[in-house]
């Protein structure tokens, strides 16, 4: 943070995308479980990406659909919430090693 002057809230952008502290610091190494995602099961339908409070379940898009859904270990904090909201089941938690 350097002693770099912080945006008050109302000078963040609006929807709040994510300023850059949570991108810049990796904040993810405290977890004790990690969401993984079974490719075959996931339907894609973006729920676990809407509802991490980290933004931490990323998606790649091609042409507008999503095609790639991934957590991002380096923020996730392995809360479960995308595995309890996943209308497939298909993120398993699995103890960090
Ligand atoms: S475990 Fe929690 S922080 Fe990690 S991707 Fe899932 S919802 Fe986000
Ligand atoms: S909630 Fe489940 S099915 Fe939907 S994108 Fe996430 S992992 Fe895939």
């Amino acid at each position: 943070m350097s002693g770099e002057k912080l945006p008050e809230w109302r000078e963040l952008p609006i929807a709040g995308i994510p300023y850059k502290f949570s991108t810049e610091y990796k904040t993810g190494d405290w977890k004790s479980f990690r969401p993984v995602i079974d490719e075959n099961k996931c339907v894609k339908c973006l729920t676990c990406v809407a509802f991490c409070p980290d933004m931490a379940m990323k998606a790649e898009f091609e042409n507008d659909k999503p095609k790639r859904v991934y957590p991002d270990y380096d923020h996730c904090k392995g809360c479960g919430i995308c595995a309890s909201v996943c209308p497939v089941k298909a993120i398993e938690m699995v103890p960090e090693v």
